[in-house]
C-alpha cells in the first residue's frame, strides 16, 4: 500500500470531537438526546480505568440516542450546536500554505464529521479533508448504528493503525508525525507519533493528558489550536526540533500553564 503522505516533511493527525471542536458531538448527543451526562461520564471513567472497552461503551451511548432520534435528526442537531476550536481555522489555513497534510482520525461517524466540518469551515475544505473514522449504518426507518473500523480492537477504531505505517517508513520517506487529541478515544494513539499535543480544558476531565501523566508519556498541553500553530510554526522555522517538541523539553505556552494552574484537571 502506498501511503499518501510518504516523503512529506510532517503530517498532522488529529482527533475531531473535542479537539477540532470545543465539544464532543457524540457526548453532546448522548448528554442531550440519549441517556445523559452522568451515565456517559461514568462510562468514560470505566473506559479510562480499562474496566469497559471503549467500543462497547461508545456503542451503548449511541444506542441510547438512536432509541429516540433518527440519524438525520442527530446530524442536524450537532450541526447546529457544535462549535469550532477558536484557533483551528487559522491553523488549518497555515498548514495548507506550508504543505503539511492534516488527517482527521476519529471514533465518530464520517457523515456527522463532514456535516459539522462543512458548517464550520466550508463545503470545499470539508470535501477534501482526509478523514479516517468509523462508519454508520442507517436503516430504512432512519435509525442507525455505528459500524466500527476495527471491530476486533477494544477501541473500535484503533488510531495507532493510522500513525504506525508512517512511523515504520524508511528514514528518507518518513515524515515527522504530530498528533492532537483530547480524550479516551485518543489513548490508542498516545505514544505512537513524534509529538503529542493533548488538549486541556481548565477544570475539565482531560482524560488524554491525565493518561499521559500516569503513563509518563511526554506531551504538550494546549487550550486551542492557537498554541498548536505556535509550536508547529517554531518547528517549521527551525527554532525547535521534532525531538525537542516530542520529549517534553519545550515547555507549554505561558497561557496554558497559567490556565491550568488556576483550574487544574478534575480527578
Ligand atoms: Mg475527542
Amino acid at each position: 500500500m502506498t501511503l499518501p503522505y510518504a516523503g512529506k516533511q510532517y503530517v498532522v493527525f488529529t482527533d475531531f470531537d473535542g479537539t477540532i471542536t470545543t465539544e464532543d458531538s457524540n457526548d453532546h448527543m448522548t448528554d442531550n438526546l440519549g441517556f445523559g451526562r452522568e451515565e456517559r461520564r461514568r462510562l468514560n471513567v470505566e473506559i479510562y480505568h480499562n474496566r469497559v472497552p471503549f467500543r462497547d461503551a461508545f456503542r451503548s451511548m449511541l444506542e441510547s440516542v438512536n432509541e429516540k432520534y433518527t440519524f438525520d435528526e442527530c446530524r442536524e442537531i450537532v450541526k447546529k450546536n457544535i462549535k469550532l476550536d477558536p484557533g483551528f481555522a487559522e491553523f488549518f489555513k497555515w498548514t495548507k500554505s506550508v504543505g503539511i497534510p492534516v488527517v482527521v482520525v476519529s471514533s465518530g461517524m464520517e457523515p456527522i464529521i463532514r456535516a459539522i466540518f462543512a458548517n464550520l469551515i466550508g463545503e470545499e475544505d470539508a470535501k477534501q479533508l482526509d478523514i479516517i473514522s468509523n462508519y454508520v449504518d442507517v436503516r430504512d426507518d432512519g435509525h442507525f448504528s455505528v459500524r466500527f473500523r476495527h471491530p476486533e480492537s477494544h477501541f473500535g477504531h484503533d488510531k495507532s493503525k493510522a500513525l504506525r505505517p508512517y512511523a515504520e517508513l524508511p528514514k528518507d520517506q518518513r515524515p515527522g508525525i504530530l498528533f492532537c487529541g483530547d480524550g479516551v478515544s485518543d489513548l490508542s494513539a498516545a505514544g505512537e507519533g513524534d509529538v503529542l499535543f493533548a488538549k486541556v480544558i481548565p477544570g475539565g476531565s482531560n482524560d488524554l493528558a491525565r493518561h499521559c501523566d500516569k503513563e509518563k508519556i511526554p506531551y504538550l498541553p494546549f487550550l486551542s489550536f492557537t498554541q498548536v500553530l505556535e509550536h508547529t510554526r517554531e518547528l517549521v522555522d527551525g527554532k525547535v526540533t521534532l525531538a525537542d517538541l516530542g520529549s517534553g523539553k519545550v515547555p507549554p505556552k505561558d497561557e496554558v500553564i497559567k490556565a491550568m494552574k488556576e483550574k487544574p484537571s478534575q480527578e
